[in-house]
């Protein structure tokens, strides 16, 4: 994972709050959860339809949760071949602002490999704060940085149940961050 660089223009202000806001708040009980089981379990069955229906009940929670407008959400069978590419580091969906519109899919594109569980929660988490950022924190746009991929993180491990991880970052040219999976894991398992 790699965050954007930082913009120089007037949205640098909004990117580097982003940057700032590592944690978010979570639900003290186990609704999502037990809604990321029924995803799971309607993934394990690959009837899409299913899929969608899980999937609409979770974002339908974490936006009650966070007081933020209902999302909508399509659940595609294979990504599209030609997706608009607004991030370039979105595989598994993505998020249109303007119709806040998350579309996800099952599988990759070109290999037709079916995304696992753990990718596709992360997914659908990845695009909600998106949603979270335009829509909660006000920001005028949703950047990949480093305190977005914390709050994914935080509301991704809620999820699915697994205990929080401390993320570390390595400084890249341009400004940029990506995450030092090696370290990151292994202070997890410490
Ligand atoms: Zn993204």
């Amino acid at each position: 994972m790699l965050t954007d660089a930082a913009p120089r223009d007037r949205d640098r202000e909004g990117f580097l709050a982003s940057d700032r806001i590592k944690a978010l708040a979570l639900p003290h009980d186990a609704r999502l959860p037990a809604i990321a089981k029924s995803i799971e379990s309607a993934m394990r069955s690959g009837k899409s339809k299913d899929v969608r229906r899980a999937c609409a009940e979770f974002l339908a929670a974490t936006s009650e949760f966070y007081k933020v407008p209902d999302c909508g959400i399509r659940v595609l069978a294979a990504r599209p071949l030609r997706v608009r590419e607004r991030w370039t580091t979105e595989f598994f969906g993505d998020y249109t602002p303007s119709t806040m519109l998350i579309r996800v899919w099952m599988r990759t594109a070109v290999r037709k490999e079916i995304t696992s569980f753990g990718t596709f929660l992360s997914t659908l988490c990845h695009e909600f704060c998106h949603h979270l950022d335009l829509q909660k924190f006000g920001f005028r746009d949703s950047w990949h940085t480093r305190g977005f991929y914390e709050r994914a993180a935080a509301l991704y491990h809620h999820a699915r149940g697994t205990p929080p991880k401390k993320l570390f970052w390595v400084p890249m040219t341009g400004g940029r961050w990506r995450i030092d999976w090696p370290r990151t894991n292994r202070s997890a398992l410490r």
